[in-house]
């Protein structure tokens, strides 16, 4: 190895050193061990506190969809108040049972008004629920303990009673949704 070659391979060592301890990490002990700064920033600080909506990447952004499945409960808007409703029926592509959309993929081929979330849109749904993951972050607060990112389980949405499980059905056998409406939001 040149003295060139053997001078900056000292250098990127120290340098992802200095990284590592300045995010609290140990430095990585052992010959030919690296420190990935991104694994380790991830440990001190996971992205949805470190990131705003904006600068997550695609899967950062899915991820953080707690699989609720509170968006895709039907709402309806009375056209003289402007007022809007949220029914106990949902959109025809949940699964009541999972929350999870039944064809993410095709799903605006399917159903046309589906909204495609992105960091403007959610600044302006102002009815998405409260406890939803993409809001909380918006607004500079945690994820709560049942988020499948920080519980590790994609049931404890469902355990903690905060998802569409058990709540609505579908608008395909709901007939008028006109009779369906709740009194308070999900
Ligand atoms: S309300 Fe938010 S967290 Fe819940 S399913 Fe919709 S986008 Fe995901
Ligand atoms: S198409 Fe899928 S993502 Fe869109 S509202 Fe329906 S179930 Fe939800």
């Amino acid at each position: 190895m040149s003295q060139a070659k053997k001078t900056n391979t000292a250098k990127g060592a120290r340098v992802r050193q200095a990284l590592a301890r300045k995010l609290g990490a140990k430095p990585a002990g052992g010959r030919g061990r690296r420190v990935d700064p991104a694994k380790v920033a991830d440990e001190v600080l996971p992205f949805w506190k470190r990131k705003t909506l904006v600068q997550m990447t695609q899967r950062e952004w899915e991820s953080l969809c707690d699989g609720c499945g509170k968006c895709c409960v039907n709402k309806l808007e009375y056209e003289e108040t402007g007022e809007v409703v949220q029914t106990n029926t949902c959109c025809r592509l949940l699964d009541t049972h999972t929350c999870r959309c039944g064809d993410y993929k095709n799903r605006k081929k399917i159903v046309p008004d589906c909204i495609q979330l992105s960091p403007d849109v959610v600044a302006e749904m102002d009815w998405l629920p409260r406890s939803c993951a993409y809001r909380l972050v918006l607004q500079g607060r945690d994820l709560f303990w049942w988020h499948p990112l920080v519980s590790g389980d994609p049931e404890t949405v469902h355990e903690a009673g905060v998802s569409a499980r058990g709540k609505v059905i579908s608008e395909l056998e709901a007939g008028d949704l006109a009779e369906h409406v709740l009194d308070d939001w999900l």
